[in-house]
């Protein structure tokens, strides 16, 4: 490992400054993601200036109604808060879906959004990789692909965003704190991370030196009946292959409210609108359910070896939204939600 510089901060002005100072110096929450990577060559920051003593605060309630979760609250705290699971229960379920408990309890809020693709040629230095060294090619798009994108691809880069906490922030429609070298800002989740386009070495619009401060979820009836599903090749300690956030609200079998969002598809979360759309106003029915997951998903360019999550991605639509919208025995029924 390159050798690096070791600074820990109180107060998130300083560590703004103290990050800005270098291109290099990378802020260190959990740990988890970063220090793996730089035990692998791929990050090689020469400062780490650590932002455990930082007070980002806990779990708030807003004046709006919603949630504030601070940059370090651990996934393992995010995912048992009883407002979250109260009020958002897929976004508890998803934290809990994610690595194991041991991990959970070290991961933040902040970190998580940040952690990087798993392709397995990022990972591996000796590879070329577009997003690691830019203009270097990427061997994933002949290579092995198995577990990459299917939605806003380019040729530059097939990588997704592998996390489930994110799946269900983007479909609630939270917002990130951030506060830079410039002042705050706030960006909403869906426009935090990017597609590849011709610039994949830039996972998010984060700038250099910006820190998350904190998470917001607005107030959302509509998620209190809200699920995760993730699909992956074992039952735990594994990424998803393609996975959903689901909630839909039906009066008088037609949908009037509906959020969905996939994780594992894309370089970022990815909110269906296009699906959302299809749905609002039409009958609650498997057959229209269907359908919008097919309008979502023409969009789609599978590679040689992933179209199966094109497959899994409409199947876990149906599945999802029938069975919150759907007879006794099933997660609506389970959940008392009404019908
Ligand atoms: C074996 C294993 C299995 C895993 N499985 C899953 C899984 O199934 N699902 C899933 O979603 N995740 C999974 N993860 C990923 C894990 O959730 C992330 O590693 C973790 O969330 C990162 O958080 P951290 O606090 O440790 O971040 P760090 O590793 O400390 O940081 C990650 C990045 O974020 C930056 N950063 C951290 N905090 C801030 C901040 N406040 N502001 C600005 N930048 C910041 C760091 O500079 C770094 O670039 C797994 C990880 C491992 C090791
Ligand atoms: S898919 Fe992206 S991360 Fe993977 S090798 Fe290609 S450029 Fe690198």
């Amino acid at each position: 490992m390159k050798p690096f510089r070791y600074e820990r901060v109180t107060d998130p002005y300083a560590a703004v400054a103290a990050v800005s100072a270098s291109p290099q110096a990378r802020y260190l929450a959990g740990g988890t993601n970063l220090v793996d990577l730089m035990k692998l060559g791929v990050e090689t920051p020469d400062v780490l200036v650590d932002i455990s003593g930082v007070s980002f605060g806990g779990i708030e309630e807003t004046g709006r109604g919603g949630l504030r979760i601070g940059a370090f609250v651990s996934n393992s705290d995010l995912a048992a808060h009883p407002l979250v699971r109260e009020r958002y229960p897929a976004l508890s379920q998803a934290v809990l879906a994610g690595a194991s408990g041991q991990l959970r309890n070290a991961a933040t809020v902040g970190g998580n959004l940040l952690q990087r693709t798993r392709c397995l040629y990022f990972q591996d230095t000796s590879k070329p990789c577009n997003k690691r060294r830019p203009g270097s090619g990427c061997p994933a798009i002949e290579g092995i692909h198995r577990d990459l994108a299917v939605l806003g691809t380019s040729r530059h880069c097939v990588a997704t965003q592998p996390g489930d906490m994110v799946v269900a922030l983007a479909a609630f429609d939270a917002e990130v704190h951030l506060l830079g070298p410039a002042g705050e800002r706030t960006v909403p989740l869906t426009g935090f991370h990017r597609l590849p386009g011709n610039e994949p070495q830039r996972d998010t619009v984060l700038k250099h030196g910006e820190l998350i401060t904190a998470v917001e979820l607005p107030a959302l009836p509509i998620a209190a009946r809200s699920v995760y599903r993730k699909v992956r090749d074992r039952s735990s300690y594994a990424f998803a292959l393609t996975s959903a956030a689901v909630a839909i609200e039906v009066r008088g079998g037609v949908v009037r409210d509906v959020r969905i969002a996939y994780g594992s598809l894309a370089a970022k979360p990815w909110r269906a609108r296009a699906a959302e759309e299809f749905l609002l106003g039409a009958p609650a029915t498997e057959e229209n359910f269907a359908l919008a997951a097919d309008t979502e998903l023409a969009a789609a360019r599978p590679l040689r070896d992933n179209g199966y999550k094109v497959t899994l991605a409409r199947n876990l639509t149906v599945r999802l939204l029938t069975d919150l919208t759907g007879p006794v025995g099933s997660v609506a029924h389970a959940q008392g939600a009404p019908r």
